[in-house]
């Protein structure tokens, strides 16, 4: 068997391009387009990237998108006082602090910071309000990765009422909404982690296998039910020419591109599992792009106060 590739850019573009004739609409009725301010702390080669990304997307969808950068010096105070500004602002209607800040601002700044953005303005959806509105399914502002991944299995019709997922990881940004999401559409859900036991037994029980773990090709063939849908969500980066080799041979086209560019970006899930899953998501172009779609969306609904009510 090989797997039916589900393709992130192409629905993530649709989305995208649905995204714009709304986008157009609030602007016209409150003579401004939605606003989101990105905070960058620091020099991180991959925050670049992903910030750049989200500013690119945000800005082709006419959403305004002002990025702060501060020094990686600045104190855990001046992220907040930053905050603390785009929360006052009415131009700004979503607020994101790009993962990670520097270490020197020590291990709970990620939690201060999260903590300080007005919950109406939490595009990221990793605010203690969000997180318990999502655990109670009441609308919210919901994590743009896992929300991403059910648009996606969504628009390639995999029926996730009643199906078993598993769920790879257990983080707060996308294991944890993941597993929840799954639950409120029905799914029988189970969460495995860095000490479950018989991890590879579990996994092969699942119709819908999303791994978000962050080492590159941990999920195996043996860890995966012929037929079901693997959903990849890692984003590893590989700098041995070996390690490459090793993963997808030597006649690969991707050896070639780890050749040109000196690192592979690769996902969880070993390039063999595609033989035996019915469905799977590639990396790049599967859960990433639709990432970034949904934190659009989220700015949208941000914009248009859908997440102030009291539902
Ligand atoms: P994390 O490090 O916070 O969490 C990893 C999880 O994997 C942990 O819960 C841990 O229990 C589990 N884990 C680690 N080792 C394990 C093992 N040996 N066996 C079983 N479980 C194990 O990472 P995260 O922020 O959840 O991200 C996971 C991956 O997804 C990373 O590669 C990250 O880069 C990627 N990611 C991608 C997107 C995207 O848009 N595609 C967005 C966010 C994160």
């Amino acid at each position: 068997m090989t797997a039916r590739m589900l393709d992130g850019t192409a629905i993530a573009a649709a989305i995208r391009e649905s995204l714009r004739p709304e986008v157009e609409a609030f602007t016209r009725r409150a003579g401004r387009p939605p606003g989101l301010g990105i905070v960058l702390v620091g020099h991180n080669p991959a925050s670049e990237i992903y910030v750049s990304g989200k500013q690119k997307a945000g800005t082709e969808a006419g959403l305004w998108v002002d990025v702060h950068r501060l020094p990686p010096t600045a104190s855990v105070q001046d992220v907040l006082a930053l905050v603390e500004r785009l929360n006052r602002s009415d131009r700004h209607d979503g607020i994101l602090v790009q993962d990670p800040l520097p270490d020197a601002m020590g291990s709970d700044a990620a939690r201060r910071v999260v903590d300080a953005i007005d919950p109406r303005k939490d595009v990221d959806g990793f605010h203690p309000i969000s997180v318990g509105r999502l655990v109670q399914n009441r609308p919210t502002l919901v994590p743009c990765t896992p929300s991403g991944v059910i648009e996606l299995l969504d628009h390639a019709k995999v029926a996730i009422s009643g199906a078993h997922a598993v769920v790879i990881g257990r983080s707060d940004i996308v294991g944890k909404p993941m597993a929840l999401l799954m639950l409120h559409r029905h799914a029988t859900v189970t969460i495995c982690h860095s000490r479950t036991r018989n991890l590879g037994a579990v996994a092969a029980t699942a119709d819908i296998l999303v791994a978000a773990i962050g080492r590159p090709a941990f999920v195996t063939q043996d860890l995966v039910k012929p037929g079901a849908t693997v959903v990849d969500v890692g984003i590893n980066r590989l700098t041995s020419r070996d390690d490459v080799e090793r993963l997808f041979g030597r006649a690969s086209p991707r050896l070639a591109a780890f050749e040109r560019r000196g690192s592979l970006v690769v996902g969880d899930v070993h390039p063999a599992v595609a033989e035996v899953a019915g469905a799977l998501t590639p990396v790049p172009g599967g859960v990433g792009p639709m990432t970034i779609a949904m934190l659009l969306r989220n700015t949208l609904k941000a914009a248009r106060g859908e997440v102030t009510s009291n539902e």
